[in-house]
């Protein structure tokens, strides 16, 4: 709504309601000009503005009457024996629970509760980066924070260390896994909440964004009856997705899928998941080494990070099962050096490793607001972009809308490069083997990199230059 000359604007999925628009100029004793909104639009303003906004004022008004700060003064609280605004006040609950709503409607994957010193500040990560969705009063932390703690079992009364602790909940009909981590910081307690959500973690692996070629090698790989799969990239990259996504597309009443993770990302019923605990000695290799008494046909290993998990990785290989797992490394030919690095001889490689994929995630362009636009092809080489022709190239990008935030993009799509390793490529791996030539021996078997793969996705109109660049900077 807004008031435009005297007229006010009002958005309605039914501009013909004259009695509705009748009541609203009676009762504001303006002049109605309606405009066309879709239902569902004005069914989340209404939400947010009656329901998270009523909620936040309501418990403002109610704890504000006590007249003091009590984020700013914790002990001079205690002292005066005054009660905090309770966690279970209907106004609080409403609003996390609007939090809830929010975040799975925007498919946020982490929700930052952060108090600062005069504000608490909400912010969100969606696609990849935080957003600030809400600046609450000061005053509420305390009673939200607490609401969370409730919520995931936490220790109300501990606020000095930090703690864990998860939260189930029901996001339509489907079970999502909320991990909860507080921790002390300057002005209080600051709260981050993960959200598994299993649409994102368990996906077809048509949706994932391979390339048709590259699906079709993918699926190749993780059909051989033994070898390893690695999947690296940094953090962030979506690694589990595709290693989830790979495993549901395994598992079947004949096969035994055991992971080993650390932590275990999500429970899924058709898998036998084991987490790790380093205290007590269960780490990746020691468990690696266990579960071959399990009878497994396909294990996942969260990560190879030493020598102890390469060795059993190899030697389950070997002895004829599937390992997929991952690993740090930029791409997929400097993995085969890092397996070199950790301590595995090069003819343990030349007969256990099946091939690597090395991804990272872009967003991609908003379908509300995508736009075309011409660009120069020099313009885009220079920054490292090289698309070989001549004259301008037709790209897209988003505008930047209501639906996305105004930031253009919605949603993140995965981008790949495949080794499979072959012949030509065994042959380069030896104690002195060089990178230069193995990415050229890689080239000629078929690897297309991962920056030329996004190239191809940016000429598809799916997702734009500066997100290739963003993601794939190190390839320069
Ligand atoms: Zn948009």
């Amino acid at each position: 709504m807004q008031i435009n000359g005297g007229k006010l604007v009002v958005a309605t999925p039914d501009p013909f309601n004259h009695e509705a628009i009748a009541d609203v100029q009676r009762v504001t004793n303006l002049k109605v000009s309606p405009i066309v909104s879709s239902k569902t639009d004005v069914a989340r303003f209404i939400r947010e503005f009656f329901g998270f906004h009523h909620s936040i004022s309501a418990a403002e008004n109610l704890f504000s009457q006590r007249g003091v700060d009590l984020g700013n003064l914790e002990r001079f609280v205690k002292l005066g024996n005054m009660d905090e605004p309770p966690a279970t006040d209907q106004h609080i609950v409403n609003a996390v629970d609007h939090l809830f709503s929010y975040a799975f409607d925007q498919k946020a994957s982490d929700i930052h509760i952060e108090p600062k010193r005069d504000i608490c500040l909400v912010r969100m990560r969606i696609d990849g980066a935080l957003h600030t969705v809400y600046k609450l009063p000061k005053k509420l932390h305390n009673a939200v924070v607490s609401r969370i703690k409730n919520l995931s079992a936490l220790d109300m009364a501990e606020k000095r260390r930090p703690q864990d602790g998860r939260i189930k909940m029901l996001k339509k009909d489907q079970e999502v896994e909320i991990r909860v981590s507080t921790i002390p910081v300057a002005f209080g307690e600051k709260v981050v909440m993960r959200i598994m959500d299993p649409e994102i973690l368990l996906q077809d692996l048509e949706s994932l964004g391979f390339t048709p070629a590259d699906l079709k090698k993918y699926k190749k790989l993780i059909t051989m009856p033994f070898g390893i799969v690695l999947v690296t990239g940094p953090t962030g990259s979506g690694k589990s997705t595709t290693l989830y996504s790979s495993l549901r597309m395994l598992s079947s009443p004949e096969v035994n899928i055991t992971t080993i993770e650390d932590p275990i990302e999500m429970i899924h019923e058709e898998f036998n998941q084991i987490g790790v605990q380093p205290a007590i000695d269960v780490t990746f290799g020691s468990v690696l080494r266990n579960i071959m008494r399990q009878d497994p046909d396909i294990i996942m290993v969260g990560e190879i990070r030493d020598l102890e998990t390469a060795q059993a990785a190899v030697q389950a290989a070997l002895t004829g099962h599937l390992v997929l797992s991952t690993l740090h490394t930029n791409d997929a030919v400097s993995t085969v050096f890092r397996l070199l690095d950790l301590g595995i001889p090069p003819y343990l490689i030349h007969s256990a490793l099946a091939g690597v994929v090395a991804q990272r995630l872009v967003r991609k362009i908003c379908p509300h607001c995508v736009q075309p636009f011409e660009m120069d092809r020099r313009e885009l080489a220079d920054l490292g972009l090289f698309v070989p022709g001549d004259g301008p190239l037709k790209l897209k990008h988003g505008k930047g809308c209501m639906k996305c935030r105004n930031t253009g993009y919605s949603g993140r799509a995965g981008i790949y490069e495949i080794l499979a390793y072959t012949r030509g490529v065994k042959q380069l791996t030896t104690r002195n083997s060089n990178l230069g030539d193995m990415r050229k021996a890689a080239r000629e078997q078929g690897l297309i990199p991962l920056r030329e793969n996004g190239i191809e996705k940016m000429l598809k109109g799916q997702t734009t230059y500066q997100e290739i660049l963003r993601v794939t900077w190190e390839q320069a």
